[in-house]
């Protein structure tokens, strides 16, 4: 379905449909000059940390400021208060895809290979019970942040994938997985989506504004102790008993690190054959009323992904925004040499999205787009993420590779990292993302070749879900 096509079915020229679905404001306008989420205009007032300016030793230097990096520094300065716990962040806390995805807060992992059913089910405790554990950080220390709870879609878009999630759903349902399965029927109770057969809904799931949670978590941090740094990236990591890291003024001598880097880790030397970093678009409406929501289709769901190889996704904030991601190979860019500056092409790709997005929510075509930016996340050849330990002295922690999963599991990951650090850890192990190992993906040149042809010639895109 192409734009005139669409600007036809709906009768409207662009300004009549401005005129009802309302306007982007100047701050929106600044918004999308700047690269800046949706997320991070709910944050207006933060300003980054001063940068490190000496030397200094800790017990555990985090280099990172996203949620892996944020979650294991409140989970380790509330189990070792005596520990002197740094953070070390390149430009601002959320700076990464933490403050730039899609809002979706998701259950389950990917690139899990043949499951047994204790696998299955221990994959959703652990997942269902991060968000349950960030919906209690938020309540526990009345952190101003946005978040909303009931429920995400995977929609089906064709009658066979819905008929495998059917028998899938009551597969779960035996393990005790509270999934339900809904019908075309039952689903336009919840969203009014065309050229979708069914979906599998989780009512466990929902949508996490991170940027605000992330910068809300800060004054917490300090509280407990955490020294933080922002504008600090870290230029080299000297490995040893005592691990150094050099930044542009200062140094820090540290016991044991954490590499909270996802996309950007490559840079630093490690996992270069394992992750490679992918740009990735999103874009959002203006508040919309209750009235403009149900009159696009949008009902009580907080969010829906589909099954498409180009993946797409839409949430929905408690504010009215709708959010919408993937759907077409423009809204992925890999660059040379896992370079992480932004792309540009993001007219090109808006646009894609915008047909994707209408090809389920024909109206959807109408309403301006208020907010769009580009985000930075880590792809593995198997898709699979992971949280561990490694080093001649044991002493280098991380987690990386969630895909488009990290909302949840990134902030999953800084508990799975303290209690490997503490030796209490046998709750995690066995799980697919503990210590799992990466499949290696050629080095470049061949890599930038490779994803080139990928994608041109099948037309497909990495699944990141
Ligand atoms: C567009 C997009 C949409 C997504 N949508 C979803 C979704 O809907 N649901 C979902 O579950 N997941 C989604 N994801 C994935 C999810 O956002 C990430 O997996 C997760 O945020 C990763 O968190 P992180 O802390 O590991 O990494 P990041 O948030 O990327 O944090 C890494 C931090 O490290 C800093 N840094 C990098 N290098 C250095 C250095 N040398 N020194 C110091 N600091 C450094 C960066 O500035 C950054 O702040 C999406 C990702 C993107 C990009």
């Amino acid at each position: 379905m192409n734009l005139l096509t669409l600007a036809e079915k709906s009768m409207l020229t662009a300004a009549q449909a401005a005129a009802i679905w309302g306007y982007p404001t100047r701050l929106e306008k600044m918004a999308i000059d700047e690269n800046r989420s949706l997320w991070a205009t709910y944050t207006p007032d933060y300003q980054a940390g001063p940068p490190l300016r000496q030397s200094i030793t800790a017990d555990l230097a985090i280099i990172g400021g996203g949620f892996t990096g944020v979650s294991t520094a409140y989970h380790f300065s509330r189990r070792y208060p005596e520990k002197k716990v740094v953070l070390l962040e390149a430009k601002s806390l959320a700076n990464g895809a933490s403050g730039r995805n899609g809002g979706m807060m998701l259950n389950w992992v990917y690139g899990v290979e043949h499951p047994t059913p204790e696998t299955i089910k221990g994959i959703y405790e652990a997942t269902s019970g991060a968000i349950a554990m960030i919906l209690d950080i938020i309540r526990e220390h009345q952190l101003a942040v946005s978040y909303r709870q009931d429920g995400c879609l995977e929609v089906k878009t064709t009658p066979e994938s819905a008929e495998a999630a059917h028998a899938e759903t009551e597969m779960l349902n035996q393990l005790g997985i509270p999934v339900q399965y809904l019908d075309t029927a039952a689903l336009r109770g919840k969203i009014e989506l065309d050229n979708v057969y069914g979906a599998m809904f989780d009512p466990s799931e929902g949508q996490l504004n991170g940027a605000q949670f992330i910068r809300a978590l800060r004054p917490v941090l300090v509280e407990q102790g955490v020294e933080i740094y922002e504008q600090t990236p870290v230029l080299k990591v000297k490995e040893g008993a005592e691990v150094v890291l050099t930044t542009p003024q200062g140094e820090v001598k540290a016991k044991a690190i954490v590499l909270a880097t996802n996309g950007y880790t490559g840079k630093l030397g490690y996992f270069r054959k394992a992750i490679f970093p992918l740009h990735s678009h999103v874009f959002a409406t203006a508040p919309l009323s209750a009235e403009q929501q149900a009159a696009l289709g949008w009902h009580s769901a907080a969010a829906y992904a589909d099954d498409v190889n180009r993946i797409s996704y839409s949430s929905r904030t408690p504010e009215g925004h709708i959010v919408f991601g993937g759907g077409s190979n423009a809204s992925y860019d890999y660059r040379f040499n896992n370079g992480t500056a932004y792309p540009n092409r993001i007219d090109r790709a808006v646009q894609a999205m915008q047909q994707t997005m209408a090809g389920y929510l024909p109206k959807s075509q109408q309403v301006p787009i208020a907010h769009r930016w580009t985000g930075t996340l880590a792809i593995s050849f198997r898709r699979n993420c992971s949280v561990g330990v490694m080093g001649e002295n044991r002493n280098v922690y991380y987690g990386l590779g969630y895909s488009g999963h990290g909302v949840v599991m990134a902030n999953l990951a800084g508990k799975v990292i303290t209690d490997i650090y503490s030796g209490d850890d046998e709750q995690w192990r066995g799980l697919p993302f503990y210590q799992a190992s990466f499949a290696p993906i050629p080095l470049e040149p061949f890599r930038w070749m490779g994803y080139q042809l990928f994608t041109r010639l099948t037309g497909r895109s990495p699944r990141l879900g």
